[in-house]
């Protein structure tokens, strides 16, 4: 990966001063590149003498409670003693770590615009990224954001600075943001850095197993339901939609992280382009969009629903009814059709 010669000699000098107090942030519904990469980047900053605190806006999937420091990160929403907020004040150095937009921190937006002076650094790998970065390594091109921060240890303290722990971490944002490695932007170097992690010596099939096979039997269940009985397929079968109430996942047991996946099964089908998924919420629906090929969902969610993403796996939000959302999202494909998006 190209990475820019100048941003990483600013990177360097900033964190040649001792003990800086950094915070590292990442998205609301934190995945395992997000975890993953927050974690790892905290180990090798802490390693220089840095003090360091991983926030999230809200609590990660329990299927990466495994993860080595996972209970180290502190959940801003349920953070009833406050550490998110007083980290944040006191930091010297923000890392806003796999997103692109201060919105999607959410509950903890204003925490960040009111509260700092800190300088920030932006490490992602989503199209668009805000401004407002002191330093910016915005990298649509790389998979994930933990080849992303493989990329960055590797260009400035070279690969004896990672160690298996670190491996690890790592690992999980490649696996699962590529899918197991069978979505685009999968290169040559992304397949010597799991090399190098090999040496470290991770075991892929026990982090494969950690993260892929250890769902509750609700989940499951959930699953089964999903597909059978919600998801409808429209555009003469090319684009697929699926929905879950807060009532059915009630019904389930559902947790935070149980639907993911959902979104991506419809992609089975070999007809359909494009998929969504919306997951109620109190306040809100919550959309996931995939798709295959040229079919951009990062266009279809920033003209439709308000988000954002990558170019085959966006998200946004809608605000309506789920019967409305629905009828927006159907009209909305059309349109998007008609103006030859889907090929
Ligand atoms: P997921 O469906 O896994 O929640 O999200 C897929 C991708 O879309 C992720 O890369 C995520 O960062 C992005 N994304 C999800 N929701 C939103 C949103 O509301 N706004 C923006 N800008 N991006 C989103
Ligand atoms: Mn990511």
């Amino acid at each position: 990966m190209e990475l820019s010669h100048k941003q990483i000699e600013s990177l360097k000098e900033m964190l040649a001063q001792p003990c800086l107090r950094i915070v590292i942030l990442s998205h609301t519904n934190p995945d395992g590149d997000a975890v993953g990469s927050s974690l790892a980047w905290a180990e090798v900053l802490r390693a220089r003498g840095h003090e360091v605190t991983c926030v999230v806006p809200n609590k990660y999937p329990y299927f990466l409670d495994w993860m080595p420091g996972i209970e180290e990160v502190v959940v801003f929403k349920t953070d009833t003693e406050g550490r998110a907020v007083k980290a944040i004040a006191e930091a010297d150095v923000l890392f806003c770590l796999d997103f692109n937009a201060v919105s999607r921190l959410e509950i903890l937006s204003e925490t960040i615009q009111g509260n700092t002076t800190a300088r920030r650094v932006l490490i992602d790998h989503h199209l668009q990224p805000d401004e407002g970065f002191d330093i910016v390594f915005s990298h649509p091109e790389s998979s994930s954001t933990c080849f992303l921060v493989y990329c960055l240890v590797e260009a400035m303290y070279g690969t004896g600075a990672i160690t298996r722990r670190m491996g690890e971490l790592l690992y999980v944002g490649m696996m699962t943001d590529t899918g197991n490695f069978a979505f685009s932007h999968l290169t040559p170097e992304l397949f010597r850095a799991v090399a190098v992690l090999l040496e470290k010596g991770i075991s892929i099939p026990e982090i494969h197993n950690s993260v892929y096979n250890a769902y509750t039997e609700g989940r499951a269940r959930l699953f089964g339901y999903a597909i059978n009985r919600k998801m409808a397929l429209i555009e003469d079968g090319t684009v697929a939609y699926m929905s879950l109430l807060e009532s059915e996942m009630r019904r389930f047991q559902f947790q935070q992280g149980d639907s993911e996946g959902f979104v991506n099964y419809a992609l089975t089908i070999k007809k359909v382009k494009m998929s969504a998924m919306f997951l109620a919420h109190r306040k809100f629906i919550r959309i996931s969009l995939r798709s295959r090929g040229d079919v951009d969902v990062n266009l279809f969610a920033r003209k439709y629903f308000n988000g954002g993403g990558h170019k085959n796996a966006a998200g946004g939000k809608s605000f309506l009814s789920m019967e409305e959302t629905i009828d927006h999202y159907i009209r909305s494909v059309r349109e998007f059709a008609e103006e030859g998006h889907l090929g």
